[in-house]
Protein backbone atom coordinates (compact mmCIF):
# COMPACT_ATOMS: atom_id res chain seq x y z
CA UNK A 1 0.00 0.00 0.00
CA UNK A 2 1.07 3.48 -0.29
CA UNK A 3 1.40 6.25 2.01
CA UNK A 4 -1.63 8.62 0.53
CA UNK A 5 -4.49 9.03 2.71
CA UNK A 6 -7.24 6.61 1.40
CA UNK A 7 -10.06 8.21 -0.13
CA UNK A 8 -14.24 7.37 0.40
CA UNK A 9 -14.19 6.05 -3.09
CA UNK A 10 -11.26 3.85 -2.87
CA UNK A 11 -11.15 2.79 0.83
CA UNK A 12 -8.55 1.51 2.33
CA UNK A 13 -6.85 2.97 -0.97
CA UNK A 14 -6.12 6.52 -2.66
CA UNK A 15 -7.24 5.91 -5.94
CA UNK A 16 -8.61 3.18 -8.48
CA UNK A 17 -5.16 2.95 -9.77
CA UNK A 18 -3.51 1.78 -6.26
CA UNK A 19 -6.36 -0.13 -5.91
CA UNK A 20 -5.42 -1.85 -9.05
CA UNK A 21 -1.72 -2.05 -7.89
CA UNK A 22 -2.46 -3.69 -4.51
CA UNK A 23 -5.01 -5.78 -6.67
CA UNK A 24 -2.59 -7.02 -8.79
CA UNK A 25 -0.11 -8.30 -6.38
CA UNK A 26 -1.94 -10.29 -4.21
CA UNK A 27 -3.08 -12.10 -7.37
CA UNK A 28 0.36 -12.24 -8.78
CA UNK A 29 1.28 -13.54 -5.33
CA UNK A 30 -1.60 -15.83 -5.12
CA UNK A 31 -0.20 -17.88 -8.23
CA UNK A 32 3.17 -18.54 -7.07
CA UNK A 33 3.19 -21.89 -5.02
CA UNK A 34 6.27 -23.62 -3.61
CA UNK A 35 7.23 -26.41 -5.79
CA UNK A 36 9.94 -28.90 -4.78
CA UNK A 37 10.69 -31.07 -6.94
CA UNK A 38 14.29 -31.67 -6.22
CA UNK A 39 13.75 -33.72 -3.19
CA UNK A 40 11.68 -36.20 -5.29
CA UNK A 41 14.88 -36.42 -7.79
CA UNK A 42 17.40 -36.72 -5.59
CA UNK A 43 16.40 -40.09 -3.91
CA UNK A 44 16.37 -41.43 -7.49
CA UNK A 45 19.58 -42.05 -7.82
CA UNK A 46 20.97 -42.93 -4.75
CA UNK A 47 18.69 -45.70 -3.27
CA UNK A 48 20.02 -48.66 -5.19
CA UNK A 49 20.77 -51.34 -3.04
CA UNK A 50 20.23 -54.60 -4.80
ZN1 LIG B 1 -2.22 5.20 -3.12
Amino acid sequence: MCRHAPTSDYAPFCSRRCANLDLQKWLTGSYVLPVNEDDEAKIDGEEDES
